[in-house]
C-alpha cells in the first residue's frame, strides 16, 4: 500500500506512521518529495487495512498497489530516479555511456581502452573479472586479479567502474572494488544473489534475463529494492526469439513500457543484443530515441584478439564517432551527457 501524508508533514508524524506500519508486520519505505512524503507499506497486500491506515493522524490517503512490484513502481515513486556516482549521473535528464571490454585481460589493455572511452565521453568503464560463459572451457575471467586491475585503472583514470558478480559469496569482495555491481542476464532470477546485492551499498545494474518477461524482470528489481538497496538500474540486452541474424533480439518497446510503470533508470546493451559491431550504432541511437537513460557498449583496442566477444566489440575510433552522435541526440531529447570526474 502507498500512504500519502498530508503536505509538509513533520518528522514526528512520519515516524508515528512508520511505527504503526511496523506494528502491522509490514516494512515502511519512506520517499520524501519536495512537498509530500509517501510511505510504502511493503509486505503482503492487505486491502482491508486501507481504512484503518487512513484513520492515522497526518495521513491523507491510502492507495493499495495492485501491481506485484511495489518499490519499483511509479505509484510508489512518481518521479524518475536519478543517482550520482562521483560526477557521473544516471537517470532523469542524463544520457550515460558505459563502455569497455567484455573481459579484463590485463592492466595495459584496460588502461588503453579506459583512456579511449573516457576521452570519447563514456562516464563509466566496464570490464568483467568473473565471466558467465556458455562453455566451461572458455576464458572465465581473471577473477580477483581482474578486480584489482579494474580498481587501479579506475583510480588512475578517475572514472567509476562496473563489473559483474555471479556468486552470492563474492558480493562483499566485488563491492570493495566496483562502483556499480552488475547482475548478468543469466543470474536475473538468482534470488539469493539478488538479496545479497540488495544489502550492498552500491548501485546494481540488473540485466534482463535471456527469456524473461518484463514483469519478472521488475520482480527481480523488487528483490533488490526490498532488501534495502534503492539504487537499481535496469538493462535491456536482448531476448531469445526465432530471429537468428542477431545474437538476441533487442526489445526496444521495453524502454517506454518500463518508463510508464517504473521510476528506475533503463539502459540498453546493444553489443550483446546484436552480437555484431556493425549493428551497434543503429541500436544505440534507437535506444536513446526511445527514451533509454544510457547504453553499455563493448569496446576493445584489438577486437580480433579479444578473449571474449570480439565480433561485437567496437574499435575505439568508431566508438568515438558514435558518442558524437549520442551527444547530438541527447541534446535533441532535452538531456545532457553525464559528466565524468
Ligand atoms: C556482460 O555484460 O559481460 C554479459 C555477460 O552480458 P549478459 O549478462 O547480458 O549476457
Ligand atoms: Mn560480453
Amino acid at each position: 500500500m502507498i500512504i500519502i501524508l498530508k503536505a509538509q508533514s513533520e518528522q514526528t508524524i512520519i515516524d508515528a506512521v512508520a511505527a504503526r506500519i511496523r506494528e502491522l508486520g509490514l516494512t515502511p519505505h519512506i520517499s520524501q518529495g519536495e512537498y509530500r512524503t509517501i510511505i510504502g507499506a511493503i509486505g503482503e497486500e492487505q486491502p482491508h487495512l486501507v481504512e484503518y491506515l487512513e484513520e492515522i493522524p497526518g495521513v491523507e490517503r491510502v492507495i493499495p498497489i495492485m501491481k506485484p512490484y511495489k518499490l519499483a513502481s511509479r505509484d510508489f515513486h512518481p518521479d524518475d530516479s536519478v543517482y550520482s556516482i562521483g560526477d557521473t549521473m544516471i537517470g532523469e535528464g542524463y544520457v550515460t555511456v558505459m563502455a569497455g571490454p567484455c573481459a579484463i585481460e590485463n592492466e595495459e589493455m584496460l588502461m588503453e581502452v579506459g583512456k579511449a572511452v573516457k576521452s570519447a565521453g563514456a562516464s563509466v568503464l566496464r570490464g568483467g573479472a568473473f565471466k558467465p560463459r556458455t562453455s566451461p572451457y572458455s576464458f572465465q575471467g581473471l577473477g580477483i586479479e581482474g578486480l584489482r586491475i579494474v580498481r587501479q585503472v579506475s583510480h588512475a583514470l578517475k572514472i567509476p567502474v562496473i563489473t559483474e558478480v555471479m556468486d552470492p559469496r563474492e558480493v562483499d569482495m566485488v563491492v570493495e572494488f566496483a562502483d556499480i555491481i552488475q547482475i548478468g542476464a543469466r543470474n536475473m532470477q538468482n534470488y539469493n544473489l539478488l538479496q545479497e546485492v540488495g544489502r550492498a551499498r552500491k548501485p546494481v545494474f540488473l540485466k534482463r534475463g535471456l527469456a524473461a518477461p518484463i514483469k519478472e524482470w521488475l520482480m527481480s528489481a523488487e528483490y533488490i529494492l526490498s532488501a534495502g538497496n534503492e539504487r537499481v538500474i535496469l538493462c535491456e540486452r536482448g531476448i531469445r526469439t526465432f530471429s537468428d541474424e542477431t545474437r538476441f533480439t533487442l526489445e526496444i518497446a521495453a524502454i517506454p513500457i518500463i518508463k510508464e510503470v517504473s521510476h528506475l533508470p533503463v539502459f540498453v546493451d546493444p553489443s550483446h543484443a546484436a552480437g555484431r559491431r556493425d549493428l551497434v550504432p543503429a541500436l544505440t541511437m534507437a535506444a536513446i530515441a526511445a527514451g533509454a537513460d544510457g547504453v553499455m557498449i563493448e569496446v576493445h583496442n584489438c577486437p580480433d584478439k579479444a578473449r571474449c566477444d570480439g565480433p561485437q566489440a567496437m574499435f575505439p575510433e568508431t566508438f568515438a564517432e558514435l558518442t558524437g552522435s549520442i551527444r547530438r541526440l541527447a541534446e535533441i531529447m532535452g538531456k545532457k551527457m553525464s559528466p565524468v570526474g
